[in-house]
């Protein structure tokens, strides 16, 4: 099969690498020509613009920074829509807002094509590796036919209901980690400032009703779990940035839907503010420096 891939970024670049790894053609483009190269390096077919890769193509995978550059690429008319033939498979991987993934949708199905949206769970290990989890909005159809495609690429493909339904699956699990994260900080403050060394309260709490991802696969406090970036003085991993447009993002879509985050607009605010003061690339469990007093 011949695949499209545009945005060939930390996370893309990765993805791609397995699609051809997997024996497809596929084809590479991106705003930056050293993007291109490394694919190229990977094996992949450099693009020399979205038209001649749209119009080569069956498939077009996308993994962009955010909504307006999804549907500049997908829409504009120098882009993949007006140059790929009618029928052919968008999936977009990228995290942006459930009306934007929902309105291209809208837009890929008057035109002819199928559309999914197919936000990432899973940092740049996961996207080098294979293993990320793919939660994908979107038609009956147009899911099965972009499933032997995603589970090249990840180790979990959901379908989580129609066009936007991931993008919605992305943002409601990813204010729950800010929220859980945060939550874990001030757990593991608390403890040690009332006397209470981290790994002791880990071994309880990670047995008892506190017990949470944050806590037991990416413990703030360093020590308990040798792979998180706590240990790695909080180098993302993770960044403050990418966990503040997710939750940007989730409160967009509560104040559209008129749902109650109390929770996730203060987690956002305390992510803005580690933001604000210059902490954008520090790994997003560093709030517990922030508490320590340390930044
Ligand atoms: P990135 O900035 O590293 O990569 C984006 C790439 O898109 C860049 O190479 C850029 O040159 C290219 N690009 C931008 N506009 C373009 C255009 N008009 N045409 C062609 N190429 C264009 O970003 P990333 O970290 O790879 O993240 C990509 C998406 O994945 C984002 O939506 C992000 O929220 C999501 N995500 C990232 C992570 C992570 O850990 N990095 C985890 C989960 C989800």
């Amino acid at each position: 099969m011949k695949i499209g891939f545009v945005g060939l970024g930390n996370m893309g670049a990765g993805m791609c690498a397995n699609l051809v790894g997997a024996g497809h053609e596929v084809w590479a483009f991106d705003l930056n020509p050293e993007a291109i190269k490394t694919a190229q390096a990977a094996g992949a077919k450099g693009a020399g613009s979205l038209a001649e890769l749209a119009g080569t193509v069956d498939v077009v995978v996308t993994m962009l920074p955010a909504g307006k550059h999804v549907l500049s690429v997908y829409f504009d008319p120098d882009g993949i829509a007006a140059n790929a033939q009618p029928g052919t498979l968008f999936i977009d991987c990228s995290t942006i807002s459930v009306d934007e993934a929902r309105d291209a949708a809208q837009r890929a199905q008057n035109g002819g094509f199928l559309m999914v949206d197919a936000p990432v769970s899973g940092g740049t290990a996961a996207a080098n590796a294979g293993t990320l989890t793919f939660m994908v909005g979107g038609p009956d159809d147009a899911f099965s036919a972009s499933q032997p495609i995603l589970q090249i690429m990840g180790a979990n493909v959901i379908h989580a209901g129609g066009a936007g339904n991931g993008q919605v699956a992305k943002i409601a699990n990813n204010m729950l980690l800010g929220i859980s994260m945060i939550g874990t900080c001030e757990a593991f403050n608390l403890a040690e400032r009332l006397g209470l060394d981290a790994q002791t309260f880990f071994d309880i709490a990670s047995t008892a009703s506190g017990q949470c991802w944050s806590m037991t696969k990416y413990c703030p406090a360093p020590g308990p779990v040798p792979t998180a970036p706590s240990n790695n003085d909080y180098q993302a991993g993770f960044a403050v940035a990418m966990m503040l447009k997710d939750l940007r993002l989730a409160q967009q879509a509560a104040g559209i839907a008129d749902a109650a985050t109390p929770l996730g607009a203060h987690a956002e605010a305390i992510y803005a503010q580690l933001d604000e003061d210059g902490y954008a690339g520090l790994d997003f469990s560093g709030i517990m420096r922030r508490l320590k007093g340390e930044i």
